[in-house]
């Protein structure tokens, strides 16, 4: 049994401060990082809550019912984060994830991306507008997502084997519920949908190939995600992992696979293809294979600290910009000068600094708090 891990500090609390530059930092779409990556995929998470206890996210030892949710009122709105959403496009942001915990659960999300799908990138176009979902509230809510402008779904789903689902989320949900909401997502036409796998050795790597079985021919993109060391919270070890290359190989030799080249840079996933036509899957090698050179990510937490990294362990408080009266100016070049002192790369450094250090060093958030 894996020792769990409590966190003695709640890293919510900490955090850095944004300060306005002396000298204003102009939105020109043309923004880059001390390494020279660019800004474009923004993800905002909209709720620190979770219907669901994954173990490798919020386990149900810590996320207890004593958990302190953060309270409604540190929330940033919807009008917050559309505004703030404004500055990140001015910047060259292209497309915007809601994530969480679990987006679907913050009352009335149709009107935020009614705002959201209404702004402008810096080329005048609607920006990309999904969102990552456990899929238990889709059925339910698919038609009024796309309705309100949503253009995709990603949805996680650890396996097909009811028995293996239920223990991988911990409250006892079943898969078929999962699969309706799929179902109805594409009959809405929140496509092209991604189904998001985090394959846990000795947990649920038996589901990988049902899985593959499953999704191929359907049009939807199966990823495997290697289980993360994000948080401090889940018990991480090292040999849970199942590296992308094994799930990999595990697959082509049931069914052969060909590399697919990387459509857009900084993506996070590697796409292969079934040889036989049968579509496509990723493998998001995040543990095996670093992939921060082309990291054009920030993570905009849910009472608006905004992260450079998935594993950094303190936030730029934008929040306390925004009401303190800031303008629109000032906090695009508020989040140009952050960017521009950006040299996170957790992933590159995993190997020498070792798996329990933070990019900045400190304790890591967790998954839930700032979206995945
Ligand atoms: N609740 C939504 C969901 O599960 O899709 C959105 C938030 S969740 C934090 C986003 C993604 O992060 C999910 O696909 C989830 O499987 C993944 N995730 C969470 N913890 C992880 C970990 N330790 N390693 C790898 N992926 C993880
Ligand atoms: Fe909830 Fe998503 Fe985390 Fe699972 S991975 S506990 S569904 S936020
Ligand atoms: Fe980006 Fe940090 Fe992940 Fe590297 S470790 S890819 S910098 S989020």
């Amino acid at each position: 049994m894996a020792e769990r891990v409590i966190p003695l500090v709640d890293q919510r609390l900490a955090a850095l401060s944004a300060v306005l530059p002396g000298h204003p930092v102009a939105a020109t779409g043309l923004l880059a990082d001390k390494l020279g990556r660019p800004l474009r995929d923004l993800r905002i998470s909209v709720t620190d809550r979770c219907n669901f206890r994954c173990s490798y996210c919020m386990p149900k030892e810590v996320f207890d019912k004593d958990y302190k949710y953060l309270p409604h009122a540190s929330l940033l709105s919807f009008e917050e984060i559309t505004q703030l959403a404004r500055q990140f496009l001015a910047h060259g942001v292209q497309k915007i994830r809601l994530t969480g915990g679990e987006p679907l659960l913050r009352k009335n999300i149709e009107v935020l991306i009614e705002q959201l799908a209404a702004l402008r990138t810096v080329e005048g176009k609607s920006p990309e507008l999904t969102l990552t979902t456990n899929g238990s509230l889709l059925a339910r809510k698919a038609r009024s997502l796309k309705a309100a402008g949503l253009q995709r779904v990603t949805v996680s789903l650890d396996g097909l084997d009811d028995a293996v689902f239920r223990q991988m989320n911990d409250v006892d949900f079943p898969v078929a519920e999962v699969l309706e909401g799929i179902a109805a997502a594409r009959a809405a036409g929140l496509g092209p949908i991604k189904v998001n796998m985090v394959v846990k050795r000795g947990t649920n790597h038996d589901q990988v190939l049902p899985m593959a079985r499953h999704f191929r021919h359907s049009g939807i993109v199966l990823r495997f995600i290697e289980y993360m060391d994000v948080g401090a919270t889940n018990g991480w070890r090292m040999d849970e992992v199942m590296p992308s290359s094994e799930v990999r190989d595990l697959i082509d030799a049931e069914f052969p696979l060909v590399a697919l080249p990387a459509s857009t840079p900084g993506e996070t996933a590697q796409r292969w293809a079934y040889a036989d036509g049968g579509g496509e899957v990723g493998f998001i090698s995040s543990v095996t294979q670093a992939f921060c050179g082309d990291c054009n990510r920030a993570r905009l937490s849910t009472e608006g600290k905004l992260y450079l990294c998935l594993f950094a362990s303190n936030g730029y408080d934008l929040r306390s910009l925004l009401r303190g009266g800031t303008s629109d100016a000032e906090l695009a070049s508020a989040i140009g000068q952050i960017w521009q002192g950006r040299g996170d790369r957790y992933s590159e450094l995993r190997s020498t600094m070792g798996p329990d250090s933070a990019a900045g060093g400190g304790r890591r958030v967790e998954m839930s708090y700032i979206g995945g």
